[in-house]
C-alpha cells in the first residue's frame, strides 16, 4: 500500500509528501482509511509508529475548510506533545491551508481566545487548557466531529481522567472518535466502551 491508493485529497498528499514522507508505516496502512472515513479507531501502537500522522491525515481529510470553525479536537498529555502534533498538522495541511491552533497551558488565555474566535480548523492542545477554553465558550463545541486522544494511557497516569471526561460532555453526542495508546489499561478501556461506537481496532 502506499499514499496514493488512500483515496486522499490531492493537496494532502502534496503536504505528506513534501513533508518527506514517501511509504506509509505499518500503522498508517491499516488506520489513515478507516479514520478518514469516519470509524472509531482505536490504534495500540508505541510511539515511534507513526501514529501522529495516521490521525492527522484521517483528519485533514475529513475538514471542510470552507467552514472556519472548529472540526477537529485532539488531547495529547504534555504540552510539548501538543504543540508537536500542531506542527505535524499545519504541515501535512499546508497545501489544504488549514488552520490549527496548539491550546496549552502556560500561555496567554487571551491569545488563545483571539486566535480561537478568529477562526480554526483544528485545535489540539493539553485537557486542562481545552476544558478551559470550552467553558469559556472561546472553542464552540457545536461544529466539532472528530475527537483525537493521543497517548490516552499517559493522560489517564497524569490523573486527566475526570477533564476528559468533562470534555466529553460537552462535545456533540455523535462523534467520531479515535483513541491512541501504546497500552490499555482498565480506564482507557472503559474510555474505549462509554464513548466510542463499534471502533476498529488496530494493534501494531
Ligand atoms: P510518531 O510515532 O507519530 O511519533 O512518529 C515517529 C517518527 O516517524 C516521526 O519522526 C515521524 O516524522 C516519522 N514518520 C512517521 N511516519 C513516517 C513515514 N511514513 N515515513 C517516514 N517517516 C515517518
Amino acid at each position: 500500500e502506499t499514499f496514493d491508493t488512500m483515496n486522499l485529497h490531492e493537496n494532502l498528499l502534496r503536504g505528506i509528501y513534501a513533508y518527506g514522507f514517501e511509504k506509509p508505516s505499518a500503522i498508517q496502512q491499516r488506520g489513515i482509511v478507516p479514520f478518514a472515513k469516519g470509524l472509531d479507531v482505536i490504534q495500540q501502537a508505541q510511539s515511534g509508529t507513526g501514529k501522529t500522522a495516521t490521525f492527522c491525515a484521517g483528519i485533514l481529510q475529513s475538514l471542510n475548510y470552507e467552514l472556519e470553525e472548529c472540526q477537529a479536537l485532539v488531547l495529547a498529555p504534555t504540552r510539548e506533545l501538543a504543540q508537536q502534533i500542531e506542527k505535524v498538522m499545519r504541515a501535512l495541511g499546508d497545501y489544504l491551508q488549514v488552520k490549527c491552533h496548539a491550546c496549552v497551558g502556560g500561555t496567554s488565555v487571551r491569545e488563545d481566545q483571539r486566535i480561537l474566535q478568529a477562526g480554526v480548523h483544528v485545535v489540539v492542545g493539553t485537557p486542562g487548557r481545552v476544558y478551559d477554553m470550552l467553558r469559556r465558550r472561546a472553542l464552540k463545541p457545536d461544529s466539532i466531529k472528530i475527537f483525537s486522544l493521543d497517548e490516552a494511557d499517559e493522560m489517564l497516569s497524569r490523573g486527566f481522567k475526570d477533564q476528559i471526561y468533562d470534555i466529553f460532555q460537552l462535545l456533540p453526542p455523535k462523534l467520531q472518535v479515535g483513541v491512541f495508546s501504546a497500552t490499555m489499561p482498565p480506564e482507557a478501556l472503559e474510555i474505549t466502551r462509554k464513548f466510542m461506537t463499534k471502533p476498529v481496532r488496530i494493534l501494531v
